[in-house]
């Protein structure tokens, strides 16, 4: 096994790496930059667009470009025109919240959560953005919403309370996009910081990313851990799988909040990290169908 930093990008708030096996390259955002962020493994290129607002998940559509949750709400994003166009503005009422993870389900549905960006207030709520353009709110009352992904067969959410350190996993109905019952999938303590984004690998396995902690911890299904890994940055946000094999896992990871002395300690702390020779694949992440 072997970690190392593949772009040393210094994000303020580097979070959901997302693998293009179209193009075979590597998109991230810098949620408070704000920014999206390419890599090229192969020549190691990367490159970066400014966004007009803050920028808390992307997923590929379809048709190609992007579908984002922004900090005024969903939009569409094309990165060749430089064009970003808000479609929905789901939480027109509440001006200090914004949104932070997302990902699309097995039918297309680009799914996000919102926060409180100064992380104090229970506001964060689950939204669904429907191919046709439909916006359906889930009430989560968290104060930081985040890991929104699903197992293989599309059958159970993963569903994270930050601030609580508590992962969900609930039951879920992918012919009408509806989440129902849920049950700890884990508890984190005090030691290992707080859950943040999430993947979910081939085996059905979870691989959960510590902010605080330095560490991804890959659970088995039933939630009891299998393995941890340790980075070489403290505020770990997401991770995901990717590469020509799906074999190396994607790390990204944050500088904000961090001392003088930590980011001495850790110099990389916001760059990109690959995590090779794991003996885990992972698998294509769905695009948005509308
Ligand atoms: C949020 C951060 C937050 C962190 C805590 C991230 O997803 O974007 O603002 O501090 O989660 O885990
Ligand atoms: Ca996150």
């Amino acid at each position: 096994m072997r970690i190392e930093c593949v772009a040393d990008t210094r994000c303020i708030l580097g979070e959901g790496p997302l693998w293009d096996e179209r193009g075979q390259c590597l998109y991230w955002v810098d949620i408070k930059a704000p920014a999206i962020w390419r890599l090229d493994p192969v020549s190691g290129e990367t490159r970066s667009w400014i966004m007009p607002y803050r920028i808390g998940a992307i997923a590929m559509r379809e048709k190609g470009g992007f579908v984002a949750a922004m900090k005024p709400g969903f939009a569409i994003i094309d990165l060749d025109s430089n064009s970003v166009e808000v479609i929905s503005k789901p939480e027109k009422n509440l001006p200090d919240n914004r949104f932070n993870d997302g990902a699309c389900d097995a039918r297309g549905r680009f799914w996000a959560g919102t926060m409180d960006d100064m992380e104090a207030a229970p506001t964060g709520d689950l939204y669904r953005l429907d191919p046709d353009g439909n916006v359906k709110r889930f009430h989560a009352g968290f104060v930081i919403t985040n890991g929104i992904r699903w197992t293989s067969d599309g059958k159970k959410l993963y569903f994270v309370d930050s601030a609580s350190r508590t992962i969900w996993r609930h039951d879920f109905d992918l012919e009408n996009g509806n989440p129902g019952p849920r049950r700890i999938f884990a508890k984190l303590t005090e030691l290992d910081g707080w859950p943040d984004g999430l993947c979910v690998d081939a085996e059905d396995h979870v691989w959960g990313a510590h902010w605080g902690a330095g560490r991804v911890t890959r659970y088995r299904p039933d939630g009891s851990i299998e393995r941890t890994l340790e980075l070489p940055a403290s505020n770990v946000t997401c991770c995901s799988f990717g590469g020509a094999d799906f074999d190396t896992l994607y790390v990204t990871t944050a500088r904000i909040g961090l001392s003088e002395g930590q980011l001495s300690l850790n110099p990389q702390s916001g760059g990109l990290f690959v995590v090779t020779g794991l003996g885990v694949r992972g698998t294509p992440a769905h695009r948005f169908g509308g």
